[in-house]
């Protein structure tokens, strides 16, 4: 007998709770040396057909909800040149010591992996990875895609539209094929709602599955027919997105990394177009001699002017910043990462700090193996990065502290993977970013819980950070980030307009429709109406929102209506 033969032995003849299938599950795992523990569908593509109606009720559980509720699906852009040449810090590329991978990317990260197996094509990238949380057992009804690979904005648009439609019409086409709408009634029979079953079946014979990972004619096969869907119909971005408000499977966000100089109104129109909602903007430093001997292709000039545009165009920002760069030390870095909030022509939404390792194939590398630059080790980075905190405001979150790329890759530079974790462990961390008094798992006091608003300047506009928090356990419930914007770039943004550039409430996942934790309190509604009432006492009558495509429908019940990418409110 192997696992799988026996634990649907005794699946089959036990009634099991949820708790005792898992403790059965762990035990067997053990007694067969698995490497992981089976999921519940892993386990239920090994039934017979005739145990599976059996099994299937006891096995085809709901999925399971992360925090966040929403399901990070990263596509990585084919390898290309960047068009200002290459910074000196900067791994991977077209014929990098790993292969032509994208720019900036090992070749090793999980994305980069899917990508290249994919041909990076956007659709097998998305068919690929929503099968792998099927598989995992995980909710994936709420997507959040993120663009990766050098500078995506700076690729013909052609490829960039493509692209994007790739993922689109992927979410719409994976929904479509594997779930079967069903009307459900509610008890008084007047309502009916859409409930969307899985179909297992057609799944397992798509993926031909269980299968073998490493059969590459199996693999050959599943692309083919992937690829046939594919290109079944003509279709366009506009209609995908319009579809995709109604899909099963939803972006909910879509993410694009780029460079300064390739963030400004003309970029930022398109990736509003493409669905965009938020930008990763490789600032990298705020010192013009640092960004020139890096070869970065462009200064700090660029950087605020594309934060503002971005800005005052609904985006959310989120920084990288590198420190660690040759031409700086602890001080200067110190003081370039309090400037990012002093400064009000920086300030982040959310920052991604990635102190400068030394990579293989770089220009970096020879002036490291010359003796000309020494870079951060784990030490000064964990240091710095612990005094800077202090300075880091509420309406900021930190992403990241460092690269995912396991040390084994880089030459030189911080020696730890887990520089966050070991931050925490060892010292007494002071800090009030978002993602510090993010509630995940703990108990809310409801009671105690209330508005706050946070106003300042950036970008030559203002901004109000509206946020729900607990008093009573320091937790935030969740926020919004209103904008009065200084310029006024598109028509459908007035003089008398502001912008909601992000609304999110936490709580533990939900699927859409369902009542969630903490949604189901209505704190998303509250803080809306508390944006509304600023923007009504200032003077202003109109609302825009960006939105991500998949929750128009939210705003709709909320009275907005679609005008251009967003979504836009007349307030009387
Ligand atoms: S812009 Fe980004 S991807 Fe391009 S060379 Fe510089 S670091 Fe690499
Ligand atoms: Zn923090």
């Amino acid at each position: 007998m192997d696992f799988h033969e026996e634990i649907i032995a005794i699946v089959k003849k036990k009634k099991l709770s949820e708790k005792e299938l898992a403790k059965i599950k762990r035990e067997l795992s053990l007694k067969y040396k698995l490497d992981k523990i089976p999921t519940n569908i892993e386990i239920l593509l090994h039934a017979t057909p005739k145990d599976l109606e059996q099994l299937k009720p006891k096995l085809l559980t709901k999925p399971v909800r992360t925090i966040s509720g929403v399901a990070p699906v990263a596509i990585m852009t084919k390898p290309d040149r960047c068009p200002h040449g290459k910074c000196t810090f900067c791994v991977g590329g077209i014929g990098s010591p790993w292969g032509d991978v994208p720019q900036s990317y090992t070749g090793h990260e999980p994305a980069t992996i899917r990508g290249m197996r994919n041909n990076y094509d956007a659709y097998l990238q998305v068919f690929s990875r929503l099968e792998q949380y099927i598989l995992l057992g995980q909710n994936c009804e709420k997507v959040e895609i993120i663009v990766m690979g050098g500078t995506f904005t700076a690729t013909p648009l052609e490829y960039q539209n493509e692209f994007i439609l790739g993922i689109f019409k992927a979410l719409n086409d994976f929904s479509t094929m594997f779930y079967n709408k069903s009307k459900k009634s509610t008890s008084n029979g007047k309502f009916n709602s859409t409930l969307n079953i899985f179909d297992y079946l057609k799944f397992k014979k798509f993926f031909e599955l269980p299968g073998d990972i490493t059969n590459k004619e199996r693999e050959e096969r599943i692309k083919k027919k992937i690829l046939a869907l594919k290109f079944k119909k003509i279709t366009s971005l506009e209609k995908e997105q319009k579809k995709n408000e109604n899909s099963h499977i939803r972006c909910v966000a879509l993410c694009i990394e780029t460079k300064p100089d390739w963030g400004l109104l003309e970029q930022g129109n398109i990736m509003l177009d493409q669905g965009c909602t938020r930008v990763e903007l490789g600032i990298e430093s705020v010192y013009d001699d640092v960004l020139k001997y890096v070869h970065r292709g462009h200064n700090s000039n660029d950087s605020k002017k594309s934060i503002q545009i971005l800005r005052d165009l609904g985006f959310k920002i989120n920084f990288h910043y590198m420190p660690g760069l040759p031409l700086t030390d602890r001080k200067r870095d110190l003081e370039g990462m309090k400037q990012l909030f002093s400064d009000e022509n920086y300030r982040p939404d959310m920052i991604k700090i990635y102190p400068c390792m030394v990579g293989p194939g770089t220009a970096l590398y020879l002036q490291w193996k010359k003796g000309l630059f020494k870079p951060i080790n784990s030490k000064e980075a964990m240091s710095l990065i612990l005094e800077w905190k202090k300075y880091v405001p509420e309406y900021c979150r930190i992403q990241r502290i460092q690269r995912d790329v396991p040390t084994k890759f880089w030459e030189a530079g911080v020696e730890m993977t887990n520089l966050r974790q070991e931050l925490f462990a060892k010292n007494k961390v002071v800090c009030r970013c978002i993602r510090c008094r993010e509630p995940k798992t703990e108990k809310i006091n409801w009671k105690k819980v209330s508005l706050k608003v946070q106003e300042f300047k950036s970008s030559g506009g203002r901004e109000y950070f509206i946020s729900a928090e607990d008093s009573d356990n320091d937790l935030l419930i969740g926020f919004c980030r209103l904008r009065f914007p200084g310029q006024f770039l598109r028509r459908e943004i007035t003089p008398s307009s502001a912008l909601i550039r992000e609304l999110h409430v936490y709580g533990t996942a939900t699927a859409i429709g369902d009542a969630g934790k903490v949604q189901h309190k209505g704190w998303g509604r509250k803080l809306m109406q508390k944006a509304e009432e600023i923007v009504k006492i200032n003077g202003r009558n109109k609302m825009i929102v960006i939105s991500g495509v998949g929750v128009r429908g939210y705003y709709v019940k909320l009275g907005y209506k679609r005008e251009g990418p967003y979504m836009v409110k007349k307030l009387i």
